[in-house]
């Protein structure tokens, strides 16, 4: 198990006896090989308590590949953990994470199921030129490289992990290929664009032709980034 602490939902705290409840967490898929179980191990718990970050290792008893993690924490007369959870520790409990325990990535948070109620952001401060220039160059550099001047229903695939989908469809050498009113664009494979009196099915036929080149030429199957809905003719 990761020796980073990772954020879990409380799903459920039932009594087991007068000074012992029985805690679950909801274990998301992906965060199901960080805690794949094996019989006989404990994990630590985390919780701020009166201003405290305070630790403790119980011991799981249940088995966690079923997407829930249970331990039972029995209350020790003045103890810290086992009095806070034994008594203020409820179902849908919201925690605090710092920004070291949320691994943001492409197309990621790490925080998926949960709701974000709130955050802290901490800025830079920067003279107000410095900042115009920099959003101008971001900018630029967005609009020169995307075709928003044309209809489009913006990235087509998701981007795999080897290269970004329109690097790949490029290779294929399918920029500007076009069926019907609808073309992958010049500018940006990853977009296809209607040239005039495109349909969705112009639009369909051309994802199925990126899909098809890019598996052949490289082995891999692009997911798509966009969403079809109800019938495409
Ligand atoms: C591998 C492992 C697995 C475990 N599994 C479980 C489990 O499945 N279930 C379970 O209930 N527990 C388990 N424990 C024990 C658990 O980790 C905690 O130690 C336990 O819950 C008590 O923590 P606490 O914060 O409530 O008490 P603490 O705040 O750590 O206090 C413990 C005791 O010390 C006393 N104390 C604290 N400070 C002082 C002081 N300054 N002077 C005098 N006395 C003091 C408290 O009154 C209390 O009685 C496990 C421990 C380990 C190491």
């Amino acid at each position: 198990m990761s020796l980073d602490f990772h954020r879990l939902r409380v799903s459920e705290v039932s009594p087991l006896t007068d000074d012992a409840v029985a805690v679950t967490f909801d274990v998301p898929p992906e965060l199901a090989e960080a805690f794949r179980y094996l019989p006989g191990q404990h994990m630590t718990l985390r919780a701020l308590i009166d201003g405290r970050d305070v630790r403790r290792s119980y011991s799981i008893c249940s088995n966690a590949n079923g997407g829930k993690l249970r331990v039972g924490i029995k209350r020790l007369p003045g103890g810290a953990f086992s009095s806070f959870a034994t008594a203020d520790l409820a179902a849908g409990d919201v925690v605090e994470k710092p920004r070291s325990a949320v691994p943001f990535a492409y197309r990621r948070s790490g925080l998926e199921g949960n709701v974000v109620l709130g955050c802290t952001l901490l800025l830079t401060e920067a003279p107000v030129e410095r900042v115009r220039a920099d959003m101008n160059f971001v900018l630029k550099k967005r609009r020169d490289g995307t075709p928003f001047d044309q209809p489009c229903c913006g990235s087509v695939f998701k981007n795999p992990d080897i290269m970004t989908a329109g690097r790949l469809i490029d290779r294929c050498g399918l920029r500007g290929r076009r069926v019907g009113g609808a073309e992958i664009s010049a500018l940006h494979a990853n977009y296809i664009v209607n040239r005039g009196g495109a349909s969705a099915d112009d639009v369909l036929k051309l994802i199925d032709i990126a899909r098809t080149a890019v598996f052949k030429e490289f082995g891999l199957e692009l997911d798509l980034e966009v969403k079809v809905l109800g019938d495409p003719k």
